[in-house]
């Protein structure tokens, strides 16, 4: 089992900010074998993880919406991010997909047709009218897009970035003080934490799967 404690240590000092201690229990081992990759049972634990999570990132946000209102173009109805064919781990993906079963007959009728249409492939299929259907639940990598992030690159560099909309097209990236740059590469450790535990309890499946295929799975099969 990996050194948890050890993994939230603040790899960069003071250049990136420090989400506070986001506990990540374990749930009890089971020798249960994964049912079918297309149903997912998260258990209580593993969501309090990955909703703990979205929630220090969603106030990370608002924290740097509330110093930087001018830097930020981040808005209703701007949905330059969802340009994107997601990949999500099974955690993320058991989210999504219980927000999907949620949602009400006609707006899941038009997300069916969407997936099984094409009609925008490189547009994630949760968009409609500017908006994300599944706001509330969406995943890891929407909720931290727009602010300025940390993050190592195909390199090895650990380098910052912006959504080119916000900080004038990133700028004036390198003045914004570390406690206002969302360290991507530790989100992504504890999301891998929260992830390995819940595969190996055989609540999710293992590996990273295509939003489009595990929703259009879903929504032919259920429907
Ligand atoms: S899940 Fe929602 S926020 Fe994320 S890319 Fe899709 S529509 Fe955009």
């Amino acid at each position: 089992m990996p050194d948890i404690p050890q993994l939230f240590q603040n790899q960069w000092g003071a250049k990136s900010a420090d989400l506070g201690h986001v506990h990540v229990f374990a749930q009890p081992q089971s020798d249960e074998v994964p049912r079918t990759p297309w149903l997912f049972q998260p258990g209580a634990v593993t969501v309090a993880n990955l909703t703990n999570l979205h929630t220090k990132i969603d106030q990370f946000f608002v924290r740097v919406l509330d110093k930087y209102p001018d830097e930020m173009s981040c808005r209703r109805q701007c949905s330059g991010c969802c340009h994107q064919s997601l990949s999500l781990t099974g955690v993320e993906m058991a989210r999504v997909v219980s927000a999907v079963d949620r949602l009400d007959n006609d707006t899941r009728m038009r997300l069916r047709n969407r997936l099984t249409q094409k009609l925008t492939p490189d547009v994630c299929p949760l968009l409609e009218d500017d908006l994300c259907i599944i706001y509330d639940d969406r995943p890891t990598i929407c909720r931290s897009h727009g602010v300025p992030i940390h993050v190592t690159d195909n390199t090895g560099r650990v380098v910052r970035d912006v959504c080119p909309l916000n900080f004038s097209g990133g700028g004036n990236l390198n003045n914004i003080p570390g406690d206002f740059v969302l360290d991507i590469d530790r989100i992504n450790q504890i999301l891998g934490v929260i992830q390995h535990l819940a595969a190996q309890s055989g609540e999710v499946p293992t590996a990273r799967l295509a939003m489009r295929d595990v929703l259009a799975a879903r929504l032919t099969t259920v429907e």
